[in-house]
């Protein structure tokens, strides 16, 4: 190999290592330090959906793990579903020890070709689980951000549906989405597969958001209304 070559190559593999810096705390050198990848242990938290259904999210989406999955969702490092994967894994596996159906909640249209992958499926497959496709988006929604629970409600109504020629006798199934906040996206799966016949025993997301939590929080001082 002519030396020129060699040249490039180190240049460009010096470029490459000087472009990376941590997702979690922006330290020089690599894509997650060590010790952001500590702080992305599975802590998990349970829930449920104004639906009623069981919810469990592995992270709370803040600090390092809210900056992680911006980037997996934002800036296509796809790499982070590797660490984000590892999250997800142990949580899942408390929800289907008895080998549920995993169902990804279906990424929009443009989503999907904006970034060239679907985020839920690929954490799952990260994960060591299988994404089974049921269901597929039918229109386009708002963003969620800054909506209240019944605007989240309305705004994900009508918006999946099951994939053509998908048979009903599947189950029990496990949704599985990266973020939750109300959990009105699970509720609209939720529904749209029981409809269909199909039994959806619980949700997991990689992360909850703080404004889900608050709402967990308020929860048993409603129920006593
Ligand atoms: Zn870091």
């Amino acid at each position: 190999m002519p030396t020129s070559t060699f040249a490039r190559v180190g240049e460009e593999i010096a470029a490459f290592l000087l472009a990376a810096c941590c997702a979690g705390c922006d330290a020089p050198g690599e894509l997650l330090c060590d010790a952001c990848r500590v702080r992305l242990a599975p802590s998990p938290r349970e829930s449920t959906t104004p639906g009623g259904l069981p919810v469990v999210a592995a992270l709370g989406y803040d600090d390092i793990a809210a900056r992680c999955i911006r980037r997996l969702k934002g800036e296509g490092e796809t790499l982070l579903a590797g660490p984000l994967g590892l999250a997800l894994r142990a949580t899942l596996a408390r929800v289907t020890a008895d080998g549920a159906v995993l169902v990804p909640i279906p990424t929009g249209r443009a989503a999907f070709r904006r970034r060239g992958y679907r985020v839920p499926d690929l954490l799952v497959r990260r994960a060591g689980g299988r994404p089974v496709r049921l269901l597929a988006p039918a229109r386009p929604t708002a963003d969620q951000r800054g909506l209240s629970t019944e605007e989240r409600a309305e705004n994900v109504r009508g918006s999946m549906r099951m994939r053509a020629g998908i048979v009903s006798t599947v189950g029990p199934v496990v949704l599985v989405d990266d973020v939750v906040t109300t959990g009105a996206t699970f509720d609209e799966a939720a529904r749209v597969l029981a409809t269909a016949g199909v039994e959806v025993r619980a949700a997991v997301a990689l992360a909850a958001t703080p404004l889900h939590r608050r709402i967990i929080e308020n929860a048993p001082a409603t129920r006593r209304k």
